[in-house]
């Protein structure tokens, strides 16, 4: 397009990125299920069982989701624990988070999920407060990711887990291409159709494009104090799900 979101200076990508999710946060659900073809589901369900969140109440055991969004993630993990735990969801933008308020009220989760506004780059939580810290395709819209990493390991236990969900590097031929064609032409204009604004979803197949491939996250995590990391690729490098501990 002619819009040139690739030329934005880092200082204003923040600016864009709310200015992204205030307008779609009410379509945001659809949207997912539209342009993964539903996959989204299955690669959060995987990440949730790979977090394996404990299934009896384990007294204070808490779970940070940050930008969050609508809660998919909080929401999944009170589930698979049988509503044995609690979820923080974080979320720099308001509009995102009152959709996720109604959706847990309407499941009856209020009382096991909090929506808290807040920067990842600045987390408005204490020192150790979180046994698990996720981000499911949350951190390539973050400015400062080194940052934000930091801040995961800042406030989570000793003996706490990070989990990253992103968009990644497909690594198997052919479906790179494809994948390649269906985002750049088939994503802008279903968010044109959808949302009436192609431009919002040109920025986030650009953003995908420019995060790190696998293995140059898996080192930025590791020099943000994580120790034993590791990741594993969904639908060939479609989606990682990146892990650390915090010892
Ligand atoms: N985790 C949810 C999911 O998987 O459905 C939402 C992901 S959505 C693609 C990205 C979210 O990141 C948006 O809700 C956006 O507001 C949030 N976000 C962007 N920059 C942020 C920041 N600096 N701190 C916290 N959240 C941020």
């Amino acid at each position: 397009t002619s819009f040139g979101f690739t030329k934005v200076a880092e200082g204003r990508k923040q600016a864009l990125v709310d200015d992204v999710f205030h307008k779609v946060a009410e379509r945001y659900d659809l949207m997912n299920d539209m342009m993964s073809g539903g996959f989204h589901r299955v690669w959060k369900d995987a990440m949730v069982s790979f977090l394996a969140p404990p299934k009896s109440a384990v007294s204070g055991w808490r779970l940070l989701d940050v930008a969050g969004g609508t809660g998919d993630i909080a929401t999944r993990v009170v589930e698979r624990s049988g509503k044995a735990v609690k979820a923080t969801v974080c979320d720099i933008n308001e509009s995102m988070l009152q959709v996720g308020r109604d959706r847990a009220e309407k499941a009856g989760l209020s009382d096991l999920i909090t929506f808290s506004q807040g920067n990842a780059e600045e987390l408005p939580f204490a020192d150790k407060s979180f046994d698990a810290y996720t981000i499911a395709f949350g951190i390539r819209n973050v400015p400062d990711i080194p940052k934000a990493l930091r801040e995961a390991r800042r406030v989570l236990k000793r003996g706490g887990r990070f989990l990253c969900l992103e968009f990644s590097d497909v690594d198997v031929p052919v479906l790179d291409k494809v994948y390649d064609a269906f985002s750049f032409n088939a994503i802008p204009k279903m968010g044109q159709w959808v949302t009436g604004d192609g431009d919002p979803y040109q920025y986030l197949v650009e953003s995908i494009r420019k995060f790190p491939n696998q293995e140059r996250f898996a080192d930025m995590i590791r020099e943000a104090g994580f120790e034993r990391v590791g990741f594993r690729n969904y639908s060939g490098g479609i989606a990682a799900l990146h892990h650390g501990w915090k010892f």
